[in-house]
């Protein structure tokens, strides 16, 4: 290593990881270096975090007080996502729960993975719903026996242009 090329190290603030921005792919922010997609990362973090704080004043209606934003801050250092957290706020709503500005937000942690599992399944059913083939939705129409004459006679016509 020269001289030279030393003076280039700096510290991604995002991930921590020293890297030479003379080589690898950076953005500067306020100052410090960023690896290209940390920058990315941090902003798409940002917009998620904008994105929660408005969710829980403009939507719920309480207001983000110094303890709901530490929580929040506490919470995300642990490694919970803002869009998690967020899902986990309409889930605990979802139980019938209301959320105030006394306890803020300490549910999260209880009940974050139950959220996730909520949302994941929810995303699963709306899923399979869309990708419906032709094949299946003809096999649900189909008329139980006794009916299948009747409704044969009246709908000839489209039954053969299937
Ligand atoms: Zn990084």
């Amino acid at each position: 290593m020269t001289k030279e090329g030393r003076n280039y190290f700096v510290k991604c603030p995002k991930c921590e990881e020293k890297f030479d921005r003379s080589i690898v792919e950076n953005e500067k922010i306020q100052n410090r270096y960023y690896h290209k997609e940390c920058a990315e990362l941090k902003r798409q973090d940002e917009q998620d975090k904008e994105e929660l704080i408005n969710f829980i004043e403009q939507e719920i209606g309480v207001n983000c007080n110094r303890k709901i934003l530490n929580q929040i801050a506490k919470y995300r250092r642990g490694g919970y996502r803002y869009k998690g957290m967020k899902y986990t706020i309409e889930y605990y709503m979802l139980l019938g729960f209301d959320v105030d500005e006394i306890e803020g937000v300490g549910f999260i942690p209880f009940h974050y993975d139950a959220a996730k599992q909520h949302y994941l399944t929810k995303k699963d059913v709306e899923k399979a719903s869309k990708n419906t083939t032709p094949t299946r939705q003809r096999e649900i129409t189909i008329s139980p026996p006794h009916k299948k004459d009747r409704y044969k006679r009246k709908n000839d016509i489209d039954i053969e242009n299937l």
